[in-house]
């Protein structure tokens, strides 16, 4: 019988079969790669529920889950309306071979995967979301904001674009956004049916302030050279922030942080100090698409630090309330998410640059990938002047375009494994 969205039950059979497939065949792999810390495992799991036993987020029962499209969604005020907000960005390649379908050929995949799990609704955490929020931030957001309307099996009642200046040296711009987040209050509480008070307000900051810290030290432990856990784990464990309620993730994140210290202690270390040590920036990279992570560390790199929106981005500047009073508050999660943000969209983005010399310096960077998801506009636009700036500072960078698909992998792994060639030999050269 045909459903609501064109896709029968048959498709839908075949589609969570093949999705589940992929899911647990790259969890696997990153589970592989060295041992993992027992902390690690949780977050592990949550992936796990979410992408293979599809059940829902594990969170009380009278949260609603409020679904966002991008880091630049305060999460502090869906915790402040009672709810939890749960980032859909995903990197199914099956989702995205159905949102191939209803999306222009050249738009990016990771619009195209939300798209094809909202027609099929076959992922709890997903369909259950009552309203989402969607930020308008490049041309594939904005759209996609659009079309999602047209969706009949996802229980969401409404999309919500929130605008995004597209500058953000000015407290005109900050201003612009400060609006915006006013105008969502009543449509949050509407939703939930809970009021948004200076008190909440403080609450959600503090338990997002609360995951930051937990955070602020884990990359501490993350700098480690040698490395203490493999890039891609953490790659997972920061994925798994999307689908857990930040109390939980902070307080896993804590134990983690325990391990970590026992494994410096004990000198438990998954990589040897001559292996080199490399940073992904780029398009985001959404779970279950990982496949560059592992193929940096499958064929003998550490990833050893990210720049990206699914990564360390999303929870690296903690909201700075000098104000209490309401008002106040509102300021400092406006001019939190839009001034230290690092995301391309923005016109003048410089900040980037300088961030990423940060986490060379820090992290002991010896090369930089550059992933480009195809149709990403907005990240191949900055290339070039990353290339530029990592010229400047004799780190070797190269750009790699990929598709939510695993017909690019055996090309990505030469270009990958010959990347990681040259900078032994830049290496070994320095030493002689
Ligand atoms: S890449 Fe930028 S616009 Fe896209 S989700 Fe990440 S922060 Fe948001
Ligand atoms: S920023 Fe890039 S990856 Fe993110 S939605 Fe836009 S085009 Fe897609």
């Amino acid at each position: 019988m045909a459903e609501p969205n064109g896709i029968n039950e048959r498709q839908r059979e075949l589609f969570i079969r093949k999705s589940t497939r992929v899911a647990a065949s790259y969890l696997k792999r990153a589970k592989a790669l060295s041992e993992m810390p027992d902390a690690a495992k949780p977050f592990f799991d949550v992936l796990e529920n979410i992408y293979i036993k599809l059940t829902d987020i594990q969170k009380p029962e009278d949260m609603k889950s409020i679904g966002t499209l991008c880091v630049m969604v305060p999460a502090e005020l869906i915790y402040a309306a009672g709810a939890m907000p749960v980032r859909l960005c995903s990197g199914s390649y099956t989702a995205y071979s159905i949102g191939d379908d209803y999306i222009p050929r050249d738009a990016c995949p990771l619009v195209k995967a939300v798209m094809g799990f909202a027609k099929v609704g076959a992922l709890p955490a997903f369909d259950n979301c009552t309203m989402l929020v969607a930020p308008v931030t490049c041309d594939c957001k904005k759209k996609l904001a659009g079309v999602m309307d047209s969706v009949k099996n996802f229980s969401r009642k409404n999309t919500v674009p929130l605008h995004v200046p597209p500058l953000k040296k000015d407290d005109a711009d900050t201003e612009v956004f400060l609006k915006e987040l006013y105008r969502l209050i009543p449509i949050l509480e509407k939703e939930t049916g809970v009021q948004i008070t200076a008190r909440s307000l403080a609450e959600g900051i503090n338990m997002v302030g609360n995951a930051q810290y937990e955070m602020s030290e884990f990359l501490k432990f993350r700098r480690h050279d040698p490395a203490l856990i493999s890039g891609t784990q953490v790659m997972a464990v920061m994925n798994a922030y999307s689908y857990m309620p930040v109390n939980l993730w902070a307080e896993q994140m804590h134990r983690l942080n325990g391990d970590m210290i026992r494994r410096l202690e004990q000198g438990h270390f998954v990589s040897r100090k001559n292996q080199p040590r490399i940073l992904v920036t780029g398009s985001p990279i959404a779970f279950p698409n990982i496949k560059i992570p592992l193929l940096i560390e499958e064929m003998g790199g550490v990833l050893a630090a990210d720049e990206t929106c699914m990564g360390e981005r999303g929870l690296y500047d903690p909201v700075s309330v000098i104000d209490p009073s309401f008002d106040g508050m509102m300021r400092a999660l406006a001019s939190r998410y839009i001034k230290p943000c690092t995301c391309p969209v923005f016109v003048d983005n410089s900040q980037r640059i300088y961030r990423i010399q940060q986490l060379i310096k820090e992290h002991k960077i010896q090369g930089v990938i550059y992933h480009v998801l195809r149709g990403c506009l907005v990240y191949d636009y900055e290339y070039q002047l990353m290339e530029e700036a990592m010229g400047k500072l004799d780190i070797p960078i190269i750009r790699v375009e990929s598709d939510y698909n695993e017909e690019d992998v055996e090309q990505l792994r030469i270009r990958i494994e010959a990347f990681i060639e040259l900078i032994k030999l830049k290496e070994l050269k320095k030493e002689a």
